[in-house]
């Protein structure tokens, strides 16, 4: 079988514990039998981070930004137990923070959906994709414990000094109590606001957004000004031409709606509402191992990954010599993500073609009945749930894609 070559690189960003596990299964057993691969290699394990002083995470942004097209393996997120379980000199930052404060952007998650598995919510027929905000607000605010009695203000002064610009109460405190300030800017909240409506044309799919303008008249009212100046002036064209929506509604509405709804739609939200209601979509539409997440800058950078975790637990079986059934699905869909982008940007049909085989044969092999662990608790299909291991379940999918393509 002739493989199919690739022109510009992928940027790799491989990662730790099962998922660097599963990294490598899926590359051996569905990539690299049917496609040239080219990637530039960045090691973001845990171990090289340390390494490097976590510069490899800088390295890689910036060839995400050089490339315009990554895929990332779930790394961890050092806290005071890894610090000493890897004997680190540093508790290093987030990887994921890290890329994101380099490319900016919004992170764009879907869960893929399957026959025999059914979402919790009864009308969701199709997928919903929940963009998150991903600078600011309360994840950046500045708080105090108020101690006692005491006033509280609000002080902005502009950078000319010659004067402070604006100046108001918060509150009056007559006893202990607590105060936080958030802020955001106009150019991240344009960002945000054209990440979202880019990503509706190049998926052909309704935009929703939601904030509390009625309560916070001047912070989520901007959010909603700019999405619509952004909406009118630069996408209202492109949307009608489209047959697609963008509409706005109040969060609480909108929850309310997307319950009801059918899905198959994008729900812009701000940073924490995407934190919390990404976390509620996902386990409504069945599991986390079935939430593929993308990073989309406003430049145009990609980053495709899964949207789960390192899945410790398994990784301690696996270091004991047990063959775990951990789900590759996500994973392996940031891959097929990447390389159909690659194939798009460098105009490569036969990885766009590749891409779509690779989910429709992990796919078939899911309603087929073979299926990991995680799923098979949820499973209504016709035939009984088999339960394999990730690489049984790779080696399946291969065998279908070996028969699609022979
Ligand atoms: P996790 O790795 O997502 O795993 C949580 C649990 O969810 C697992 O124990 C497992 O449940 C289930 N699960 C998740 N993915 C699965 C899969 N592919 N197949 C089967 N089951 C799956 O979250 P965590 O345990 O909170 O975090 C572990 C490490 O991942 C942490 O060090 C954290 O910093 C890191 N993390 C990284 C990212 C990222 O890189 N994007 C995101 C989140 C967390 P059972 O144990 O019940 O089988
Ligand atoms: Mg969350």
């Amino acid at each position: 079988m002739e493989k199919i070559k690739m022109t510009t690189p992928l940027v790799e960003m491989d990662g730790d514990e099962m998922t660097r596990i599963l990294w490598k299964q899926i590359k051996e057993e569905v990539i690299l039998p049917f496609v040239d691969l080219k990637t530039e290699y960045y090691d973001l394990g845990l171990v090289h981070r340390e390494e490097t002083k976590d510069q490899v995470t800088v390295d890689a942004a910036n060839a995400n930004k050089k490339y315009g097209v990554a895929v990332k393996c779930a790394t961890i997120t050092p806290n005071a137990q890894r610090v000493e379980e890897y004997k680190l000199s540093q508790m290093w930052k987030s990887p994921n923070g890290t890329i994101r404060a380099i490319l900016d952007g919004t992170v764009f998650r879907a869960p893929i959906m399957v026959k025999g598995i059914s979402p919790v919510v009864r009308t969701w027929k199709q997928p919903i994709t929940i963009a998150r905000h991903a600078f600011g607000d309360v994840y950046r605010a500045t708080e105090y414990r108020v101690p006692g009695p005491g006033k509280a203000e609000l002080v902005f002064t502009s950078d000319d000094h010659r004067r402070t610009a604006h100046w108001q109460t918060v509150h009056q405190f007559a006893g202990p109590g607590v105060l936080q300030a958030q802020f955001n800017t106009d150019e991240s909240i344009s960002s945000f606001a054209r990440s979202c409506f880019q990503y509706a044309v190049d998926t052909k799919q309704d935009l929703w957004f939601s904030t509390k303008d009625t309560i916070s008249k001047q912070y989520d009212h901007t959010f909603k000004d700019i999405f619509q100046e952004i909406y009118d002036a630069e996408y209202k064209e492109k949307f009608e031409a489209l047959g697609i929506e963008y509409f706005y509604t109040l969060i609480d509405d909108a929850v309310a709606r997307v319950i009801r709804s059918k899905g198959g739609f994008i729900w812009a939200c701000k940073n924490y509402d995407g934190d919390v209601m990404s976390d509620m979509v996902s386990t409504a539409f069945g599991s986390l191992a079935m939430m593929t997440s993308v990073l989309v800058s406003p430049d145009g950078n990609y980053e495709y990954e899964a949207a789960h975790g390192t899945v410790t637990r398994h990784y301690y079986k696996y270091l004991k010599g047990e063959e775990t059934s951990t789900n590759p699905v996500a994973t392996l869909f940031a891959w097929s993500g990447a390389l159909r982008k690659r194939g798009e940007l460098d105009g490569i049909d036969a990885l766009g073609r590749f891409a779509d085989a690779l989910e429709k044969a992990t796919i078939d092999t899911i309603e087929s009945g073979v299926m990991t662990g995680d799923l098979c608790a949820m499973w209504e299909g016709e035939t009984p749930a088999r339960k394999v291991t990730s690489l049984e379940f790779l080696r399946e999918i291969r065998a279908r894609m070996e028969q699609a393509l022979a």
